[in-house]
């Protein structure tokens, strides 16, 4: 199956984690790529390991809080070739306290994750309201949808997320235009490995995610690929996720199940 080939993705915050196993696999269904990110290094990795494969693949080092320059790498991406897909992806965590939460880290955290995806996402509806189609796949989080406590600013710039995806998806719908967001729950990546150790992430899973595990990106990848597709023709304003189980409600413990007469 190659639902992509010949299209045009954009995908920010894809030299790493989520966003390359994004990238990887529009490669594999014939996507031709431009990747953003603000890591030089990464970026760079990422790009010959996907050209390596025969991927038609591109990068811009660029901050998405810079809004001079997300406008410019979003030009010349779309002079090259109209922009088919955005994937907008980069984002950044910290856990801290809501009372110790400084101003700087608050201005951060939503300036990346929410005021970056703003930047890039009008600069890319802007092209694409034009030819009167695309599609765009914002990363939002489970943590946009319900809290976590020590992520006070990190849950809110997700929140503000979701609420951008629906608000778009009103306006752009009479354009041909589709905006929809992922809300995965805890994925393991290079990020997540930053903020917990292995035997934090293995008790979280068990106290808190139904399947008892965290997401590996592959799992999160696809839902991203489902909504820039045709296949999802029909859904806009939509916020998908995938989360192990942990938003349909409080995890039964052993005891519970035991009571309930399950054996596991
Ligand atoms: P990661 O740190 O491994 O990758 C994030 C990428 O975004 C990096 O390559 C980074 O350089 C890039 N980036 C960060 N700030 C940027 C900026 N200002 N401009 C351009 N690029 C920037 O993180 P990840 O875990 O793969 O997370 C990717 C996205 O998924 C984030 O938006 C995150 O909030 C979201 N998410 C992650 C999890 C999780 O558990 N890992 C869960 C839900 C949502």
């Amino acid at each position: 199956m190659a639902r992509f080939q010949n299209k045009h993705v954009i995908i920010t915050g894809a030299a790493r984690g989520i966003g390359f196993e994004i990238a990887r696999q529009f490669a594999r269904e014939g996507a031709r790529l431009r990747l953003l990110d603000r890591r030089e290094d990464d970026l760079a990795q990422a790009i010959s390991s996907l050209q390596a494969g025969g991927t038609d693949v591109t990068g811009v080092v660029v901050d998405v809080t810079k809004r001079s320059d997300v406008i410019a790498a979003v030009h010349a991406a779309d002079d090259d070739a109209p922009i088919d897909v955005l994937v907008n992806n980069a984002g950044i965590a910290y856990e801290t306290g809501f009372l110790n939460i400084e101003e700087e880290e608050w201005r951060r955290i939503i300036d990346v994750n929410l005021t970056g995806a703003f930047f890039v996402a009008q600069a890319v509806a802007r092209k694409m309201v034009v030819r009167r189609r695309g599609a765009i796949v914002h990363m939002a989080s489970k943590n946009g949808l319900d809290g976590e406590s020590g992520y006070a600013h990190y849950n809110a710039s997700k929140a503000g997320l979701v609420l951008l995806t629906k608000t778009m998806a009103l306006e752009l719908a009479a354009f041909g235009i589709r905006v929809n967001a992922v809300c995965p729950g805890y994925v393991a990546t290079p990020l997540a490995a930053e903020l917990d150790s292995a035997e934090v992430t293995t008790a979280f899973a068990e106290r808190y995610i139904p399947q008892e595990r965290v997401a590996r990106p592959e799992e999160i990848a696809p839902l991203f690929l489902f909504l820039a597709s045709d296949d999802a023709s029909f859904v806009t304003g939509a916020c998908l996720t995938a989360d192990g189980g942990q938003l349909a409600g409080q995890k039964p413990d052993r005891s519970t199940l035991a009571r309930l007469g399950y054996s596991v």
